[in-house]
């Protein structure tokens, strides 16, 4: 298995326009042909993209509301969000996830009543703009704490209400599980995943005048994910 080390930003480009396209689109997908892992994966993101979903529509409407969907990945946020309403920005560092992810939306989206999210493929530290609502979900797993920290800051300066979140958290138990998986690599193990703690997201996000508000865990076997929404304090 390859390795994807030191949150190069220039690897997971690559990692994620090939081997990482197939392998996450396959997962992200409904295809039968996907082992209990990657079947395990998927429930597990899916539960994630759910959540977001709620809380997303616990403060009202989605109608009309912008939204950035930083690292968008095949579309499964961006979707059911422009399904909403919503006026959606989908952006991926990868032109492959950006490519499917507008595929999937034309035959998803048929109805005329909907409008077509914006597909557009930049990294998120180059994005622009500004938005009611940021999304970033299942990014940081692939950049050190030091990298996330700017990444946070930026996707906080492009949203006016809220942002929200999804990391792999660093407790002593997936810490754990995280080595032991290590020490079995799969074949289909092909990236490097980093860890956050959530004292290291808040603090990062208190240093640009955000708090957190709203803090969901989604576990399953081999998925694990902290979700948080932030707001300006
Ligand atoms: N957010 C999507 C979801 O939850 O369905 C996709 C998650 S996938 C594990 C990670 C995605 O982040 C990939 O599509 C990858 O290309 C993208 N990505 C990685 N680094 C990025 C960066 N610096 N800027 C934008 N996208 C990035």
């Amino acid at each position: 298995a390859e390795v994807v080390g030191g949150g190069d930003k220039e690897v997971v480009r690559e990692y994620f326009n090939n081997t990482g396209f197939q392998r996450w689109k396959k997962i992200y997908g409904d295809t039968d042909d996907v082992n209990r892992v990657q079947m395990d994966i998927r429930l597990g993101h899916s539960k994630t993209v759910e959540s977001t979903l709620m809380m997303l529509k616990d403060e009202g409407s989605l109608e009309g509301v912008t939204v950035c969907d930083a690292g968008c990945g095949t579309g499964s946020l961006a979707i059911p969000l422009a399904k909403e309403g919503a006026v959606v920005c989908a952006s991926d560092i990868s032109a492959a996830m950006v490519a499917e992810a507008e595929k999937q939306a034309k035959e998803q989206l048929v109805s005329p009543a909907v409008s077509m999210p914006k597909f557009v493929v930049k990294d998120l530290e180059s994005l622009d703009g500004k938005y009611d609502t940021v999304v970033c979900l299942d990014v940081l797993i692939h950049y050190p704490q030091n990298k996330a920290d700017g990444m946070i800051a930026h996707l906080a300066s492009l949203a006016n209400n809220r942002l929200i979140l999804s990391f792999a958290p660093k407790t002593f138990y997936y810490d754990l599980l995280k080595r032991i998986g290590e020490l079995f690599p799969g074949p289909s193990k092909a990236t490097r995943a980093y860890l956050h703690s959530e004292a290291d997201v808040e603090r990062a996000l208190q240093k640009v005048g955000w708090k957190i508000r709203k803090r969901g865990l989604i576990t399953t076997q081999f998925y694990f994910a902290k979700l948080v929404e932030a707001v300006p304090m």
